[in-house]
């Protein structure tokens, strides 16, 4: 069969990486790919928005199956586009539809779906510029600090966290009145702060089944030790030690079970892959937050652990037969080491070349900010490269990846040598 993966990033290139594994994958496209996915496939330029564009590379290439990998297109119901189009309607799509896709682009409709199914999340009440008052009259309530959450997609930025109640009234009126985050912030979610680890948990469901992904913990901040501004991911782990077989049975349990149930008795047709962001508070786990897609750079640590054939997961999920899919985990561990151009996450330097891939041997190396200008492959974006390493320990994983992105150089490389080791 024919994919088209939409999306051009690490995530997107680990997933190219394992269905180009498949003997059930004849072609594959991405849309629009980076330098290194045309190791995989065939990169097609349309971007992931473009959903007339993105017609007629299904239509001209007789794709039988897409796999979204960003959440904007799913958000923006590029899911629906393809169900109200009758020349698309038969290509099943990977990732739900606009009202599943919810969960992650309005947090509040997240919030409410957590309190109509009991999932155990911080408390929380949302506001717009209308109940200001009401907003500013709930902060002195719930204690310090305070989450301040822009309602919409904010690229990962919507979210304050306030040390002072001073703080918090200035950023929720700056947000609810100065449109601080645009649109995202006409409502925003007033949220009790929780202490604990994060880690992510991920799920692929067909909207009645779900197999429960390896788990995995991303590391945000640009400087070691968890310092600086934050980012796209740095790198990530897969397993996280602490998410043990009870842990995970509680998440199941408690989260896992009532979200999958909760869309199907919602009526909210859902297929794809829910990332559950998590906090581990005292050994229990409590909601941060849904994604309606992989998490990147966790995908990165997560699909080298797979042992299935991950065409088979997707048929499963197009044809609602999830729960007969075969699926085993690794026992090994996945350590993910983020390269990134110098200055990132502020402005950073671009088309600088990359030397050095191939003198890499014990990881893979995933592209995400390249771009092929002749026989250069050139840094383009901010976060640029992820090096991965499979083990049977973490500690040889995390020393692998980090000596591998050493290998490669471009001016201003930039990487974490501690990812990982608070974990050892
Ligand atoms: P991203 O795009 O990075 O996934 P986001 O903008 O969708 O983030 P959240 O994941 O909800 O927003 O929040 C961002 C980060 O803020 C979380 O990863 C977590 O570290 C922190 N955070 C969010 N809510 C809480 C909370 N209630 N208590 C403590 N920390 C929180």
């Amino acid at each position: 069969m024919n994919i088209l993966i939409l999306g051009s990033g690490g995530r997107e290139s680990a997933f190219a990486w394992k269905l180009a594994q498949s003997p059930k994958c004849d072609k594959l496209f991405i849309a629009p790919g980076n330098a290194g996915t045309s190791q995989y496939g065939t990169n097609v330029n349309i971007g992931v928005n473009d959903f007339e564009a993105i017609k007629q590379c299904v239509l001209s290439n007789n794709i039988n199956l897409v796999l979204v990998g960003p959440e904007e297109p799913l958000v923006r119901g590029v899911h629906d586009f393809f169900l109200a189009d009758d020349q698309l309607k038969g290509v099943p799509v990977i990732g739900p539809q606009k009202e599943g896709a919810q969960l992650e682009g309005s947090k509040d409709f997240s919030k409410q779906f957590m309190a109509r199914h009991n999932i155990p999340a911080a408390a929380s009440q949302t506001f717009t510029a209308d109940t200001l008052q009401e907003g500013l009259a709930y902060l002195p309530t719930i204690g310090l600090p305070i989450v301040l959450k822009a309602d919409g997609l904010a690229a990962g930025k919507g979210v304050l966290i306030c040390t002072s109640l001073e703080e918090a009234q200035q950023e929720l009126k700056a947000m609810l009145t100065e449109a601080k985050f645009g649109a995202a912030s006409a409502k925003v979610v007033v949220e009790q702060f929780l202490s604990g680890i994060e880690l992510s948990v991920f799920v692929l469901t067909d909207g009645g089944s779900y197999k429960i992904l390896p788990s995995a913990k991303d590391y945000k901040r640009i400087g070691e030790g968890d310092t600086g501004l934050n980012t796209g991911g740095m790198g990530s782990v897969s397993p996280v030690p602490f998410a043990d077989e009870t842990f995970i049975k509680k998440v199941e349990d408690r989260i896992i079970i009532p979200t999958v149930n909760g869309l199907k008795q919602e009526g909210i047709p859902y297929k794809g892959f829910i990332f559950i962001g998590l906090m581990n508070c005292g050994g229990d786990p409590y909601m941060i937050e849904y994604n309606c897609r992989m998490g990147d750079p966790e995908t990165e640590s997560v699909l080298p652990r797979i042992e299935a054939d991950l065409v088979d997961l997707l048929l499963g999920v197009a044809n609602g037969t999830l729960r007969e899919v075969d699926f085993a985990v690794s026992d090994k561990v996945a350590a993910t080491v983020v390269c990134v151009a110098g200055g990132y996450p502020g402005e950073y330097l671009k088309n600088r070349p990359i030397t050095g891939i191939e003198n890499v041997r014990g990881s893979h190396v995933f592209q995400a900010g390249t771009t092929q200008s002749g026989e250069d492959v050139l840094a383009t974006g901010g976060r640029v490269l992820m090096v991965t390493a499979l083990r049977d320990n973490m500690f040889d994983a995390l020393q692998q990846a980090t000596a591998d992105a050493s290998r490669i150089y471009y001016d201003g490389c930039y990487f974490r040598k501690d990812i990982g080791f608070d974990l050892i």
